[in-house]
């Protein structure tokens, strides 16, 4: 499996579990790509270093980068091959390859997910 973690409201809100779930990943020889809208690649690794989180690749916005983030995250998760995604952003999810199972960590500030007249999460 192709494991796609984005950091922020995601391994941030339950850094145990993901540092257990991508050490049990790579164990058993699957692939473990953090992919994060943070600019900041050397922040980004302190993070992760800090977190325990194993991984095969970081992926950080390029700041010469001209689509807007959530362009360039879909572009960058698809072209990963993702079988897996866990990232906090609602909107990213509804626009991921349904092909790909998406697990989207609940919005800790507002205590509980937000749904729209339909149903719809927003
Ligand atoms: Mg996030």
């Amino acid at each position: 499996m192709r494991v796609i973690i984005d950091i922020d409201q995601t391994i941030t809100q339950a850094p145990n579990f993901f540092s257990w779930l991508t050490h049990a990943l790579r164990r058993d020889q699957h692939w473990v790509g953090i992919v994060t809208v943070r600019c900041d690649r050397e922040s980004s690794l302190m993070t992760l270093k800090e977190l325990d989180i194993s991984f095969n690749i970081l992926e950080t916005l390029p700041l010469d980068e001209e689509r807007d983030c959530m362009d360039w995250k879909l572009d960058t998760i698809h072209g990963l091959e993702a079988d897996v995604v866990f990232d906090d952003w609602p909107e990213l999810s509804h626009k991921l390859d349904p092909k790909i199972f998406v697990a989207l960590p609940r919005d800790t500030e507002m205590g509980n997910l937000v749904y729209d007249d339909n149903d719809m999460l927003i």
